[in-house]
């Protein structure tokens, strides 16, 4: 296994033992899978993935169950716009505001703070006399990689 991932689900079993909180067989193995994976996955995909390795016989249920924990916990972020799932990469800060960056080719997720940002929008609310509890900000793109790869073929054709 990649040991960046290993180091990830290290960290990640130390503070479920702080939290005293129990990561069980099933939420390791959906935790496992959606940090192997590189971008967003949606439930189905997972569910398809989970059935192939670690648990054969997994049902919806133990998939919904399983994200349900990792997202309290922060250790994943859920994407609304294509209702798919990532690895949060800040999961040690326990509460921090992001925005995300989604390429529409290869499907790759770039997480990043939004400090500033952050206040453009307390105050773009502070004005309508609006109260923010939250915000989600997605954005849609494409790539460094994607771009190139677009651009070559522009640019040959
Ligand atoms: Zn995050
Ligand atoms: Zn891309």
């Amino acid at each position: 296994m990649n040991t960046n991932v290993q180091k990830i689900l290290t960290q990640i079993k130390k503070l479920c033992e702080q939290r005293c909180v129990r990561l069980t067989p099933q939420r390791l193995a959906v935790l496992r899978l959606i940090s192997q994976y590189n971008g967003a996955i949606s439930a189905y995909n997972l569910l398809h993935l989970l059935r192939q390795s670690a648990l054969p016989h997994a049902k919806p249920s133990t998939i919904y169950r399983a994200l349900n924990f990792l997202l309290e916990q922060g250790f994943i972020h859920r994407i609304e716009s294509t209702n798919s799932f990532m690895l949060c990469h800040y999961f040690f800060e326990l509460s921090h505001n992001f925005a995300f960056f989604i390429c529409n080719s290869c499907k790759q997720v770039t997480e990043q703070t939004t400090k500033g940002i952050e206040e453009i929008l307390q105050n773009m609310a502070k004005i309508t006399g609006f109260t923010m509890f939250n915000n989600i900000i997605e954005a849609h793109g494409l790539c460094t990689k994607c771009i190139n790869i677009q651009l070559h073929s522009y640019l040959r054709s």
